[in-house]
Parts: structure tokens; sequence; C-alpha cells
């Protein structure tokens, strides 16, 4: 493999050169095969630009945060710097954190795991299963489905309006007992309809009820432009492998004094500032107060570094001009899908809501993942079938109760009959 040595030409902690193209290809490698990669919901292809940039700094890959050396130091730089771009890419505020993870489900489960004692969650059932279950150590009340962004709303301000009150807080509800903490945790865009959540509506009721929200933003990020600051909410949680780079890292940005309270979500190395032995035997520790409290052990720097050169990429590219191409895609694939009396497409707010590149249907008489099966392997086009992780909301949108705890890809129904799961297609950058 050749490799620019461009990165060996910087000084010492300068941070990397941007390399590659500047517009935005995703790399599909399939040889002679033409092959539509529509699975971008769940993991998107690495663009051209994210793939450069990670080759071109492989070579001087060193540990982060450890070392004198040059490769080290590099590293630590390039690590550094990167969680500077990405607070920059999402707005984030001058005393907020960016935590470095694996995904989105690492980021809400450490979260969850910096909660206050008495906290309560408030979450729609209608959430992909990572932000649906990581809150398993707090009181959780999970909302019904709503049917209107506006409904959501409503349903929202009701719960946290007669929400049961704590005896730990000096907050008053309306019923005039005092109340505790909240949390409230809300998807940007759903990943089995692709439809918009709004979410700037819900950061205002939670905080008008002294509660704090978190966006999972895994669907919203790659197709949006994200400002906390703008939206008001307290945490944004997204995952690199669907932001078109692949390499294993995910973030949790936003406020600083929860996370700072929590115990280390991993103890080790690098979240520990001094470790001594006790006169007792035992051991104290100073645990840090930045990030580097929740990022115990050796980080993954190219995962990071590959998070930044996507952020780059998309805000050089604009997200003007994503958006439209992204838009007449979803206007043509829902205007082809109608065409076909047997298709129904999935919808939680109305055929005409807006939604990003994520469509999910059911074909009558069709078994979905006969019919995924089939698109792949006659027309070589990748799409998912299932319930996508979201299977409480999949469950209400084909019509089954959604309690039914039956299989994730259960058999499809005979002709005529209610479909068991779906199909969906979803796209980005580049398609
Ligand atoms: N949230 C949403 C809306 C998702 O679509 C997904 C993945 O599909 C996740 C969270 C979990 O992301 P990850 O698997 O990267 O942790």
């Amino acid at each position: 493999m050749s490799v620019s040595t461009a990165a060996a030409d910087q000084t010492v902690c300068s941070p990397l050169p941007v390399l590659g193209s500047d517009v935005l290809v995703p790399l599909v490698t399939g040889g002679e095969v033409t092959y539509a990669a529509l699975d971008y919901a769940a993991s998107a292809p690495a663009l051209q630009r994210v793939w450069d940039d990670v080759a071109a700094y492989a070579p001087y890959y060193g540990s982060v945060h450890r070392g004198a050396g040059y490769l080290s130091q590099l590293s630590t730089d390039l690590f550094e710097n990167s969680r500077a771009t990405v607070a920059e890419f999402l707005g984030c505020r001058e005393s907020d954190q960016v935590v470095f993870t694996r995904s989105t489900t690492d980021s809400l489960n450490l979260l969850a795991a910096a909660l206050p004692a008495d906290c309560q969650v408030f979450v729609f059932e209608t959430e992909h299963h990572a932000s649906l279950l990581p809150w398993r150590n707090a009181q959780v009340n999970f909302l019904n489905a709503p049917r209107t962004p506006a409904q959501a709303v409503e349903t929202l301000e009701r719960a946290l309006a007669t929400r049961d009150p704590s005896p730990s807080s000096r907050l008053r509800s309306s019923r005039g007992g005092p109340i505790g903490p909240a949390l409230v945790c809300v998807t940007g865009a759903s990943n089995v309809t692709g439809e918009l959540w709004p979410v700037k509506e819900l950061a205002a009721a939670a905080h008008a009820h002294g509660a704090r929200i978190v966006l999972d933003a895994a669907q919203l990020a790659p197709h949006h432009p994200l400002d906390i600051a703008e939206l008001d909410v307290d945490w944004v949680a997204f995952s690199g492998h669907k932001l078109y780079a692949p390499f294993g890292s995910g973030v949790l940005a936003g406020r600083a004094d929860w996370l700072r309270s929590a115990e280390p979500y991993l103890a080790g190395g690098g979240a520990s500032r001094k470790v001594a032995r006790r006169a007792d035997g035992g051991v104290d520790v100073e645990w840090h107060t930045t990030a580097a409290r929740h990022e115990a052990g050796s980080p993954n720097v190219i995962g990071v570094y590959a998070i930044a050169s996507a952020c780059k990429a998309l805000t050089e590219a604009g997200f003007d001009s994503l958006v439209e191409r992204e838009q007449q895609l979803v206007t043509k694939v829902l205007e082809g899908l109608s065409e076909v009396d047997a298709v129904r497409v999935l919808s939680l707010f109305g055929d005409d809501a807006p939604r990003v590149g994520v469509i999910s249907f059911v074909v009558d008489g069709w078994n979905s993942s006969h019919f995924a099966a089939a698109l792949s392997a006659e027309y070589g086009i990748g799409v998912r079938d299932g319930l996508f992780c979201a299977h409480p909301l999949v469950r209400t949108l084909l019509g089954s109760d959604p309690q039914d705890p039956g299989e994730c890809g259960a058999p499809e129904a005979e002709p005529g009959e209610r479909s068991l799961n779906a199909i969906r297609v979803s796209f980005g950058a580049g398609t």
C-alpha cells in the first residue's frame, strides 16, 4: 500500500493535514460487481476522504496520552484536535464535554451509569433499543407512541407535569411536591421510518419541567446539521460508523456536571489522575474531572480521527446540498413504492411527515426476509429486514401487539395476512 508521507512532514504536535478529495464519495468496493448499498442506517460506507485520512495517519499510529516520542505526541495531538473538531461540528457550548465512546449504545449506557441516584427517565416506546434499554437502574417511564409530533410534546409534558415527587430536590412540581432530577431520551430521526422528531420542542418541554434531555442522534447526525446549543439539548450521542467513519468510535457530548460527579464508566489508567496506597492497605484514587474520566484504557485514536475527518468532510461539503440531494431521493423512492399496490410504507406521523433517507415498508404476501434476500441476490440491492432493534415501534406500525415478545425476523404471513417484519432502505451522502 502506498501512503502519502505528508504526515511525516508535519511538525510534531501540529494537526495532520486533511488529505484526499473534498468530494463526498462513499467507497463501496465490489470489484466488477455493481452493488447498491442501501443500508446506510445500519452502517454507512466510509467516505473516500475518511479512508484517505486514516491511511495517511496509520503509519504514524502511536499511544495517546502516554509517551514522549514523536508518534505518541502526534497521536495525542490528533486525538485532542479531533475532540475540538467534534465539539465544533456539534455546536457545543464552552462548558460541554466531548467523551469518546465505542458507539451510540455505549454513549447512552455511559450516561445511564452517570445519572444521579434518584433520577427518573422518560422515554418513548418508539425508541431504538439503544435508547430504550440502558436505563434499567433508574426509574423509567415508558411513554406511548405518539401519532403526531405535537402529540409527542403533549405526551411528554403531561408525563413530566405529573411525575412522582422526590424528596431530594428543591424544585417544585405542579402538584406542589418537590421534584428530583429527570432525564428525557429522544431520537432525532427514527431508524425505522426516518421521521424527524420535534427535538427543540421536546427540549423546551423537558426544561420547563426541570428535566434534562439527551438526543440520540445516531440517525440524525449523518443527515442534518446539529447544534446542541441551538436545539438546547443537554447531551447528544452518535456513532462514527453511521457517520461514514466505520472504525469503532462514538461520541457523548454535552453537560459536564453529571459526568464529572459520576463514578468513571470504566476504572483504569487514563481515567485516574493519582493513585496511591493507603496506610490501611487500600488504594486512594483521584479521578480526572475532564472527559478522560470516562475514557479509561488506550483510546481508539483511529476511530476518533475518522469521526473528526467525517465531521470536516460533511461540514465542508455543506449539509444544504446533502439534504437537498437526499430529499430528492426520498421523494423518488416514495413515489416508486406508491406505484406498487402491494407495498405499504411505514409511518408514525403520517405519509407527508418530513424524514431523512430511511424508509421502511412491507410487501403484501411477502416474507420481508425473503424479499430482502431476493433484492440482494437478484438485483444487487442491499437492504435490511426485520424489526430494526425497535421491536415495540415496528410492531405498532405493523398493527401487531407492541407487547408481543415474538422473535425478530419471524416468518412472514401468508398472502393477504399481516406482515410480521419489514424491509428498510436507507441512503445518505454519495448515493
Ligand atoms: N439509535 C438509533 C436511532 C440507531 O439507529 C442505532 C443503530 O441503528 C443506535 C441508536 C445504536 O447505534 P450503535 O449500534 O452504533 O450503538
